[in-house]
C-alpha cells in the first residue's frame, strides 16, 4: 500500500471532497463522539488528569534529555539479552534491513501488528516488492489491507468504514465468504483468516509503544492479542519504532501506560499489556528464537537538536488531539495525506517530510488549544503549530539544525505586501492617506478574492475610516450648544 505524498492541494481539495460527504462526516463524527466521552469518564476529575499529566511529561522531558545516553544502555542491555539492535537513518535504510532479515530466512510472508512506524516506511509496499507479504494483523488494518485502503486515524485506523462497507469488503476479499454485517460474525471471519497465518509465518512485526533501556523491554500495547501472537508464534521478531520511544526505568511504564489507555480509548486498562524482554530462554515454550529492533531516525534527530520543536518527540501517539480536533473532526485522516493526520501529524510530518511538502499541516488548524489541553504529556502543540507556521515563513530566529524546506512558504508578494503595510502603518500621515484613499476608491474591490469569497463576502474597506468618523462626531460634539 502506497503512502501517496502530501501536497497542499490535494490536502484542500480531499478536505472539501470530505465535508461534503454526509456519511463520512456521521461516521467520524459518532465515533470521536463516542471516543471523547469514554476519554472523559477516565478524567472526571480534572486536577487527577493534571497531576498524572505532570508526571508524565516529566518523563518524557527527562527521557529525551538523556536519549543518546538511553539509547546506548538500551542498546547494551538489549545486546546482553540476545536481541540484534539495527539504527535506520531513513525509510530506505529500514526496509534494507527488513529484507535482508527476510532473505536470511527465506522468508515469503510476515504477519505484522499495528505499527504506525511501518506505515511511515511504507514496510508492506516494499516488501511486496520483493515478494514477501506482509499480513496485517490488527482487525482495522487487516479490514484496510483487504479494501487496498490507508489508516485514517492512529488508534482506530478503519475509523471512517461502516459495518455494512467492512461486510462487503470481506464478502468480496475472503473466499467462501457469505455477506453479514453481524459484528461478532465479521471478527470471528477475520480471526479465522488471520490464524492461518499466524501459523505460517516465519516472521512476525511489531511496533513498540515504549521501550526500557534499564532492562532491555520491548513494551506493547493491545487489545487484541494480535501484538501478543506476532512476538510469541514467529520464529523471528522484528520490532520497529522510532528513536524516541526510550524511557530509563520500568517504573516509568505505569504512569505512562495510565495515560496512554485513557486518553487513547477511554479504557483504565487495555485487554493486553506485552513486556518482551529477548528471544525464547532455554526451557521456554514459545517465543520467537532471534529477535532484532530497528530503531528508525527518519528527522527525528533534527526535531530533537532544536529545542523550539523537541516537544514533538514527547508524543505517546494516543490520538486524543485528532479526537478533540474540530479540523481532524471535519475533514476525517485521509484527507491529511500523511502517515500521521490531525495536530499529531501536523507537527511531526514537517520533520519526517520537510517543510516543503507540509506547510499547509500547521496552518490546518484553528488554534483553538483543544489539542495542547487534551495531551497526556503536556506537549504545546497550538505553540508547535504557531513555530511551524514561522519556519515555513522563515521568520525564526536561526538555528544550527534547520528543518528542511525551512522559508518554502515565503511568497514574494506577500511579504511586499506586509513591507508595504508596515511602512504606511508606523507613519500617521502615509496612513492617514491611505485610509483616505483606500475608502474613497471601495468601488475598486474585486468581488472574487480568491479562497476567502467561496464562501464569505468580499472584504471591502469601510465608506469613512474610523479616523474620519471620530472627527466627525468629535466636530459635532462642538457644534452642539
Ligand atoms: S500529541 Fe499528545 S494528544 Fe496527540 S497523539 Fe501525541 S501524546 Fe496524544
Amino acid at each position: 500500500m502506497i503512502i501517496e505524498k502530501p501536497d497542499p492541494q490535494a490536502f484542500k481539495s480531499r478536505s472539501r471532497e470530505a465535508v461534503q460527504d454526509p456519511l463520512l462526516r456521521r461516521n467520524i463524527r459518532e465515533a470521536m463522539d463516542f471516543l471523547v466521552d469514554r476519554r472523559a469518564s477516565q478524567f472526571p476529575d480534572q486536577a487527577e488528569f493534571e497531576r498524572l499529566r505532570a508526571i508524565g511529561e516529566s518523563i518524557r522531558k527527562d527521557s529525551l534529555r538523556r536519549l543518546p545516553q538511553l539509547l546506548e544502555k538500551l542498546e547494551a542491555r538489549l545486546q546482553e539479552l540476545g536481541v540484534s539492535v539495527h539504527y535506520a537513518e531513513t525509510p530506505a535504510e529500514a526496509n534494507a534491513l527488513f529484507r535482508s532479515i527476510a532473505r536470511r530466512h527465506q522468508a515469503r510472508c510476515m504477519v505484522k501488528g499495528k505499527s504506525m512506524v511501518s506505515e511511515e516506511i511504507e514496510l508492506n509496499h516494499e516488501m511486496e516488492k520483493v515478494g514477501v507479504s506482509c499480513i496485517e494483523t490488527d482487525m482495522g488494518e487487516y479490514i484496510l489491507q483487504l479494501a487496498g485502503d490507508r489508516p485514517s486515524h492512529i488508534i482506530m485506523p478503519a475509523i471512517h468504514k461502516t459495518k455494512e462497507d467492512i461486510a462487503k469488503i470481506f464478502a468480496g476479499k475472503i473466499p467462501d465468504t457469505a455477506y453479514t454485517d453481524d459484528v461478532d460474525e465479521l471478527i470471528s471471519i477475520g480471526r479465522r483468516e488471520l490464524r492461518t497465518h499466524f501459523r505460517d509465518a516465519p516472521i512476525g512485526v511489531t511496533g513498540a509503544n515504549f521501550l526500557v533501556a534499564e532492562t532491555g523491554t520491548i513494551v506493547l500495547v493491545e487489545n487484541e492479542g494480535n501484538g501478543r501472537m506476532c512476538t510469541s508464534i514467529p520464529e523471528v521478531h522484528i520490532a520497529i519504532t522510532g528513536i524516541e520511544k526510550v524511557v530509563d526505568r520500568l517504573d516509568s511504564i505505569a504512569p505512562l501506560f495510565k495515560l496512554l489507555t485513557r486518553s487513547a480509548t477511554g479504557q483504565a486498562v487495555t485487554t493486553y499489556l506485552n513486556l518482551v524482554t529477548g528471544p525464547r530462554r532455554p526451557g521456554e515454550r514459545d517465543g520467537p528464537r532471534e529477535m532484532h529492533l530497528i530503531l528508525l531516525d527518519n528527522g527525528r534527530t533534527q526535531a530533537y537538536r532544536d529545542d523550539r520543536f523537541r516537544a514533538t518527540l514527547q508524543c505517546i501517539r494516543c490520538g486524543a488531539c485528532m479526537n478533540h480536533c474540530p479540523v481532524y473532526t471535519r475533514v476525517g485522516g485521509l484527507s491529511y495525506g500523511t502517515t500521521y493526520p490531525g495536530p499529531i501529524g501536523s507537527i511531526i510530518s514537517p520533520h519526517l517530510l520537510g517543510l516543503e511538502s507540509t506547510k499547509h499541516l500547521p496552518t490546518a488548524s484553528s488554534l483553538c488549544g483543544a489539542c495542547g489541553d487534551v495531551c497526556p504529556v503536556g506537549i504545546p502543540i497550538p505553540k508547535l503549530l504557531l513555530s511551524l507556521r514561522q519556519a515555513s515563513q522563515n521568520t525564526l530566529p536561526p538555528s544550527s539544525q534547520p528543518l528542511i524546506g525551512q522559508g518554502s512558504g515565503r511568497s514574494i508578494p506577500e511579504v511586499l505586501a506586509w513591507k508595504i503595510w508596515r511602512l504606511l502603518y508606523a507613519n500617521p500621515q502615509l496612513y492617514a492617506l491611505f485610509t483616505w484613499c483606500a475608502t474613497r476608491m471601495r468601488w475598486l474591490t474585486p468581488s472574487y478574492q480568491g479562497g476567502w469569497t467561496r464562501a464569505r463576502a468580499p472584504l471591502r474597506p469601510a465608506r469613512r475610516s474610523l479616523r474620519e468618523l471620530i472627527s466627525q462626531q468629535e466636530g459635532k460634539a462642538m457644534r452642539k450648544p
